[in-house]
Parts: C-alpha cells; sequence; structure tokens
C-alpha cells in the first residue's frame, strides 16, 4: 500500500479551506435572476434530469451512446471553465500542479457532483500521470438507482473530473468511470489518465483492486477537519 507523505495531505488541507473560502460567495438575486459564484455568473438545473433525462433522450434519438458522450463533455467543459476561473481568481499557477488537482478534488464537492475518495495518484505534468478515487454520493449514480436502471451512468461526473485535471495539468486528460454504484458496488471509481495512455491504464490491474488495498483519503473529512 503506497502512503501518501504529509504534503500531500496539507495540500488537500489547504485546498478545503481555499475552496471553501472561495465557494461561501454565493449570490442570489431573484428580482434580477441572478445567481453567481465569486462573481461568475450561475444556473440551477435539475441534477436529475441531467444525469439521466438528458443523455437518455440524445441516446434514443441519434444511438450509439451519443447522449453518453455529450453529457460527458458537458461535464468537461463545465469543470475546464470553472477550474481556469478559480485558478485566476486565487492565483494558483501551474507551478502548483499538484494543488491545482486537488482543489478539484473539493469543487467537486462543493458544487454537487460528489465526494472524491483518493485512492492513489501521480500527480506529475507527463503521460505517466494518474489519479484514482471514488464517490460514494453520485447524483446520477443514486438517480439511476432510485430508477431500477443498472449500470454505468456518472458521465457527467467523470468529463467532469477530466475537464478539472487537464486545466490543472496542462495536460490533455481524460477519465474513465471503471465502476458505478449503480452496478451495485458500493462507490463509484474514476481514473484519469492521459488521452493516449487511459484505455491501457483502464485494463491495468493495479486499478482495480479491492478498497481496503488503497491508502484511502477522503478529501471532504480534510474540510471537516479545518472547520
Ligand atoms: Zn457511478
Amino acid at each position: 500500500m503506497h502512503m501518501p507523505g504529509t504534503p500531500l495531505l496539507s495540500l488537500i488541507a489547504r485546498a478545503a479551506q481555499e475552496v471553501q473560502d472561495y465557494q461561501t460567495k454565493l449570490q442570489r438575486e431573484p428580482t434580477k435572476a441572478r445567481v453567481s459564484l465569486s462573481g461568475e455568473p450561475y444556473v440551477f438545473l435539475s441534477a436529475r434530469s441531467l444525469a439521466l433525462t438528458f443523455p437518455q433522450m440524445i441516446n434514443e434519438t441519434f444511438g450509439l451512446r451519443i447522449g453518453d458522450k455529450v453529457i460527458y463533455q458537458l461535464g468537461y467543459i463545465i469543470a475546464f471553465a470553472e477550474a481556469e476561473h478559480f485558478f485566476q481568481a486565487r492565483n494558483i499557477s501551474l507551478k502548483e500542479l499538484d494543488y491545482r488537482v486537488l482543489t478539484g478534488t473539493l469543487y467537486s464537492a462543493g458544487t454537487g457532483f460528489g465526494n472524491v475518495e483518493l485512492l492513489d495518484q501521480k500527480l506529475c505534468r507527463d503521460h505517466t500521470f494518474h489519479a484514482l478515487w471514488e464517490t460514494p454520493n453520485s447524483f446520477s449514480a443514486e438517480a439511476a438507482i432510485a430508477s431500477g436502471l443498472p449500470g454505468r451512468y456518472c458521465h457527467i461526473q467523470a468529463g467532469y473530473a477530466a475537464g478539472w485535471c487537464s486545466a490543472a495539468t496542462g495536460l490533455e486528460l481524460a477519465c474513465q468511470e471503471i465502476a458505478c454504484a449503480a452496478e451495485g458496488v458500493k462507490k463509484c471509481r474514476f481514473l484519469i489518465a492521459h488521452l493516449q495512455h487511459l484505455t491501457s491504464k483502464v485494463s491495468d490491474p493495479s486499478f482495480h483492486k479491492p478498497r481496503s488495498s488503497y491508502y484511502v483519503i477522503d478529501t471532504t473529512n480534510q474540510v471537516e477537519v479545518i472547520q
């Protein structure tokens, strides 16, 4: 089992504080029909529509599971733009690559995309980058389970993870959900890696070991620790 060093844990604690500070700046102005987060315009959307109805409708219309790919790209675009804005607003440069990646694990929790529990990671600026994490409360998986639909449904979360990590590293990264709670496992598991190497990494048994084989860091708990 690979034990992460103290620097990683202290970076997560710092990220928890910084993201929490940033995300408390949520403003709602109903009379102007405006919602903003730290000055960026936002809209509230139904998670259920995003998770199931929208991709299902596209899949039924166009086939080939295109809806899954579209919702993945939506997640990617949303996260990439939010990450860039966040890094700029907080003046977090590319030199802090690992810190930039770690802020995404907290940011996604704060915006409702799910908590992140890190299992394994190699946060670097080349093709060997990888991050393996689990999410216990993906709204997509929960919607699929509530509708009695077995399968892998967390495409928007996968896209979100890829988009944030790509913006954080400057690398062309992609993400694949390799197990989903809607398939009957306890938590959804995601692997993020370089676009050109993701397929080969997905078949690597080292990313499919039981959860007890990893040193798990529940990043959300770091938020509770510092409160
Ligand atoms: Zn899932």
